[in-house]
């Protein structure tokens, strides 16, 4: 497994007065990779990555849109809705090496099961969970070839039953927002902290702290004014649409 450990990377540490200065971790995550989402931006994003050695997790809608198998037992093998383009970019993506592959959800609609809330998977009864986190991980594992151990799911929202059904169909690692998770027993926590027009500023707050900082950049095509998405309205930080550019350069 690329570990988040190597996924990490270090922006300063040591001293020229040998004192051990705390490190500060990145991570760079990128949501909604889907059928729709903007290949074009895409291939700029990684090719930059890929470039400047820089790891990147990229979360992957398997079947957006798609409505749930009739019976929730039903684990017949879905094909991943990703184009040929789509799956190539995310194969060169992992033959570089700097690459992560994440599921993030089934088909990322809004359950309704919490109201005002937008959920896909928490609200959803354990068996159901179970039964996306299986069709989901095996659609991309088959057609991508690499594992999935990373769950990212949608509006970042989960409950107690999501991170059971994570633990018992083996995910390593559940990267949601900063709410914190339960019982998470071996899966690793990786939080997102911020979104891509506020990483200098963190990055500034985490050098000042006393101890090892992690700040995990959570990117949507709709950041970025080159995908040609608007911001949605639920966003309620950093609403303003950076460039791609200037986003590399801060990188
Ligand atoms: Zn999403």
């Amino acid at each position: 497994m690329m570990t988040l450990v190597a996924m990490t990377m270090v922006v300063f540490s040591g001293g020229v007065w040998g004192a051990a200065f705390p490190t500060v971790s990145i991570v760079l995550r990128y949501d909604d990779y889907a059928a729709t989402s903007s290949t074009a931006l895409e291939q700029r994003l990684f090719t930059a990555f890929a470039a400047q050695r820089v790891p990147v997790l990229v979360a992957v809608v398997p079947f957006p849109g798609r409505a749930y198998p009739q019976s929730v037992t039903d684990l017949t093998p879905i094909a991943p809705d990703l184009s040929e383009e789509k799956v190539t970019l995310l194969k060169a993506l992992l033959r570089s090496g700097i690459g992560e592959i994440g599921l993030h959800g089934y088909s990322h609609r809004n359950n309704g099961s919490a109201g005002d809330v937008v959920t896909e998977f928490a609200g959803l009864p354990f068996e159901r969970q179970r039964q996306f986190l299986l069709l989901g991980r095996r659609a991309l594992e088959s057609t991508l070839d690499a594992p999935v151990r990373v769950f990212t799911p949608p509006f970042n929202a989960f409950d107690a039953k999501t991170v059971r059904a994570l633990r018992e169909t083996g995910f390593s690692v559940l990267s949601a927002g900063t709410t914190p998770a339960q019982e998470a027993g071996p899966l690793r926590l990786l939080p997102g902290t911020v979104y891509p027009q506020g990483l200098r500023a963190a990055v500034a707050r985490a050098r000042q702290l006393k101890e090892p900082a992690l700040v995990v950049v959570v990117m949507h095509p709709y950041d970025f004014v080159d995908s040609g998405e608007a911001m949605p309205g639920f966003r309620t930080r950093y609403r303003d649409q950076m460039k791609v550019q200037t986003f590399l350069d801060d990188v």
